[in-house]
């Protein structure tokens, strides 16, 4: 069912629920749905409507205080589907590397395997929509050493959250969806080791607001809001609910991603080509794991009108537009664009998307200025370490050398990134990062290392758990959604064992 906080009727509230999930993103749904499935009674806590509106969305603005990153009310959504009301769609797990330590890189490495994650596969997919993984498998690659894999992306359509799966919360009976509910405060028992209560407001200003109760609660909030929320909860705990070791908001890590080199290739690349670094290749080098991307000058839609003659009559352009568009070089795997690359395929460029050092001083702080319900705004302090940098330039070297060796064509590695220290480019004139929000709540089996168990629990209250790529203890190259997919089913899976037991 649906029910709305801005109705001060709040009676269908009062009751005990199973487990409160809050958020309703790709984390929150996969959480609700699956332990709705096992019988669970949820309450899912949205913050906005079943709609975008500014009134929520208001509340995700803050200031950057660090490298150069996205306005922080653009790189998130704050309604029903949360973020996946826009994300690209990209997919692909985290290979199993990423859950290891690297004896040179402090602080990398999980708890858990790719082991843990593999069952969750098949449901991943079918969530996602994207195609089995059989239908992705490497590709080989021409190479002297034995430097890098070539990879292939899977593509979810992308899945809408909201638009798939609002029809089946509405007419389930295990499922309260409560729309407008923001939360503001996390209730702590009087030993302060179990959440007793999780307050929520309306928008209207007057509102007392209401507390829901539960015997779990599970916060999907989103990588950064996860860890606001938890340093804004100081009511009873100065430090902020669950930050009892100081780690809350630390090691926020976005895939770096920029374009490394400008390249003159002898050979035709019509499409996207990923490579990745073998493992002995990282040991080798001590460097980070990364996804490159070769790809051709693509000309993108804003400039075809450049490209067109002059005197082109509108409609001569429409039907070159139209050609284009059939045209067999077009990129199918970009859904909402048109980009072609440039006939000749004579140049293109070298991509990289690439892990992020779990760096402590790279963090979600809390600024001066509060939100309409009084919490403090983001003040977001991201940070790039030395092996990030390390990682970015022996990716760039090695892989133009592989295109020298193989005859693929020749690289130029930006100035910017050969420069001590690297000039990176801007929001306004690259990529910068994918907007992936990971490690601000990360997963460690030393309390004293991390904010959540193996289990996705906060390590120091009982009946507090977190979803989402906030928990990622390293960050591997891929995007983040399908890996937080596999999590959310088993956190509904180790929640719905708990609660039965
Ligand atoms: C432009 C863009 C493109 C992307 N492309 C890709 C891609 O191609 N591949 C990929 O893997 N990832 C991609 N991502 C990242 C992807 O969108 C996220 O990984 C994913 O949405 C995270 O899911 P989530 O459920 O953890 O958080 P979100 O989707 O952000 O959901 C959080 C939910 O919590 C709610 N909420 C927040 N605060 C409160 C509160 N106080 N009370 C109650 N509810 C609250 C929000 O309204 C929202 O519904 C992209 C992101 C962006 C911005």
């Amino acid at each position: 069912m649906i029910a709305d906080a801005s109705s001060m009727d709040r009676s269908a509230f009062e009751r005990e629920f199973d487990v409160c999930v809050v958020g309703s993103g790709p984390a929150g749904i996969t959480l609700a749905r699956r332990l709705a499935a096992k019988g669970a009674r949820v309450a899912l806590m949205e913050a906005g409507g079943l709609e975008y509106s500014d009134e929520s969305q208001d509340a995700y603005r803050g200031t950057n205080i660090g490298m150069e990153y996205f306005d922080l009310d653009v790189c998130r959504l704050r309604y029903f589907g949360g973020t996946s009301n826009h994300w690209g769609g990209w997919t692909r797990a985290l290979e199993a590397v990423d859950f290891l330590p690297k004896s040179y890189a402090p602080l990398t490495g999980w708890p858990i395997g790719q082991i843990d994650l593999d069952p969750y596969r098949t449901e991943a997919d079918a969530i996602l929509d994207v195609p089995s993984a059989t239908e992705a498998p490497d590709l080989p690659v021409r190479q002297k050493g034995y430097d890098f894999h070539r990879f292939q992306f899977r593509f979810s359509p992308p899945t809408r959250f909201a638009e798939k799966y609002l029809g089946e919360i509405e007419a389930s009976e295990a499922i309260t969806l409560v729309v407008n509910a923001n939360l503001v405060d996390l209730r702590l028992d009087e030993g302060l080791g179990r959440v007793a209560g999780a307050v929520f407001r309306g928008y209207a200003p007057a509102d007392p607001g209401f507390t829901i109760r539960a015997r779990a609660y599970a916060l999907c909030c989103g990588g950064i809001e996860n860890a606001r929320l938890l340093l804004n909860f100081t009511s009873q705990v100065p430090e902020g609910v669950g930050n009892r070791g100081g780690w809350v908001g630390r090691c926020f890590a976005d895939h770096p991603h920029f374009l490394i080199a400008e390249c003159v290739l002898r050979v035709l690349v019509r499409e996207r080509e990923f490579y990745a670094p073998t493992e002995l290749f990282m040991t080798e080098h001590a460097c980070l794991n990364f996804g490159l991307r070769l790809e051709p000058r693509w000309i993108w839609p804003y400039e075809l009108p450049a490209l067109a003659r002059e005197d082109m009559p509108p409609e001569e352009f429409n039907i070159l537009l139209e050609r284009l568009v059939r045209d067999p070089f077009v990129d199918r795997a970009l859904t909402d664009r048109l980009v072609l690359p440039q006939p000749t395929g004579q140049t293109g460029v070298l991509r990289i998307a690439q892990e992020a050092l779990p760096n402590p001083e790279s963090r979600v702080r809390l600024g001066e200025e509060r939100d309409a319900f009084g919490l403090r705004r983001v003040a977001m302090d991201w940070r790039l370490s030395e092996i990030d940098v390390h990682t970015m330039r022996t990716a760039a070297m090695a892989f133009g050398a592989h295109m020298a060796d193989t005859e693929i064509g020749r690289a130029q590695v930006g100035d910017w990134l050969l420069a001590d220290p690297p000039r990176f480019p801007g929001v306004l004139d690259d990529e910068v990062g994918g907007k992936h929000h990971m490690g601000t709540t990360r997963m460690a089996a030393d309390p004293g290392k991390g904010v959540v168990d193996a289990d996705c629990r906060v390590h120091e209250v009982e009946n507090l758990y977190i979803g989402g790529s906030s928990v990622f203890a390293s960050t591997g190259h891929c995007n983040p959604t399908y890996t937080l997919t596999q999590l959310a089913l088993r956190l509904g899976d180790h929640l719905a064992a708990r609660l039965a037991g």
